[in-house]
């Protein structure tokens, strides 16, 4: 069993850790794939290694204390078929080829938008990505669409007591069919000052 895939939950099961530097709170970790033959999906023709490109790529593991940062050794290949010439470079499953965060990261991010207190600046910082890439994220995987205001509305609240800022939550909702408009953790000015944007989804 490889621990490192194990402690990570990645797919890609013959990675490797070749270096570890802790700096401060912030773990680096050098993972690569031991070599191997490489044959060209194009023509079956056995492809050369054209060198190493290294990645960085965050994992939002250590979230909480640390911030663990991935370097991934990637392999690139050439067809040695002077006719082919075909290029790739080495894929892992746990990461999309051009991103820079893990795929698991995306379902965290949605995640933590469950907690009413946490907001894309928050949810940016803890996953080191910036907000507006939070922000994309939320909408890619979450549908809201935007409904016509209806032309009365009821406000309420409701006894939450999730922490001692956030006791009673303020919900809007349409007078005429009583469906959920929007629902704020709190009814103090701060939250509900409007240049403050508070998201509210459902499954
Ligand atoms: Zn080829």
């Amino acid at each position: 069993m490889n621990s490192i895939t194990n402690l990570l939950d990645l797919e890609d099961t013959d990675i490797e850790i070749t270096d570890i530097q802790i700096q401060d709170q912030t773990k680096t970790l050098t993972l690569s794939t031991p070599p191997v033959p490489h044959f060209c999906p194009s023509c079956g023709f056995r492809m050369y290694s054209r060198g190493i490109k290294k990645r960085t790529i965050n994992h939002p593991i250590l979230q909480d204390n640390y911030s663990l940062v991935l370097i991934l050794k990637q392999r690139r290949w050439r067809c040695t078929n002077p006719e082919c010439l075909y290029d790739t470079s080495e894929s892992f499953k746990f990461v999309n080829r051009q991103r820079r965060t893990i795929n698991a990261t995306d379902m965290l991010i949605v995640d933590a938008y469950r907690n009413l207190l946490e907001t894309s600046v928050s949810i940016a910082k803890k996953f080191h990505v910036s907000d507006s890439h939070a922000h994309d994220v939320f909408n890619r995987y979450v549908k809201l669409d935007r409904l016509t205001l209806t032309d009365a509305i009821s406000i309420d609240e409701v006894f939450l007591d999730m922490d001692e800022h956030c006791k009673y939550a303020l919900v809007i909702q349409d007078f005429h069919t009583g469906d959920p408009i929007d629902l704020l953790r709190s009814r103090r000015s701060n939250v509900t000052d409007p240049c403050i944007t508070v998201y509210f989804y459902t499954y």
